[in-house]
């Protein structure tokens, strides 16, 4: 468990996360204010709709897979 270890935002969930979910609520973020949540695929779906619903989402990034870059045991 690194620090940079990313967790799925999705309340009693410990994944990592695979996706950031960017939103605003223009009633108290204005401006360019976003807020970021983490989702693990499985919440992915749940998250962004429930922000859809809401008229909240703005944009869904993937985020690299965690480990996925370490090089570790690889050879030259
Ligand atoms: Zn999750």
């Amino acid at each position: 468990m690194g620090p940079d270890a990313l967790i799925c935002s999705a309340k009693g969930c410990r994944r990592a996360a695979a996706h950031a979910l960017l939103w605003q609520n223009p009633k108290l973020h204005t401006g360019d204010r976003m807020k970021t949540w983490l989702a693990c695929d499985e919440h992915r779906q749940h998250l962004s709709d429930f922000l859809t619903a809401r008229g909240f989402l703005k944009q869904i990034d993937p985020l690299p897979a965690a480990g996925s870059d370490g090089d570790i045991g690889l050879p030259g």
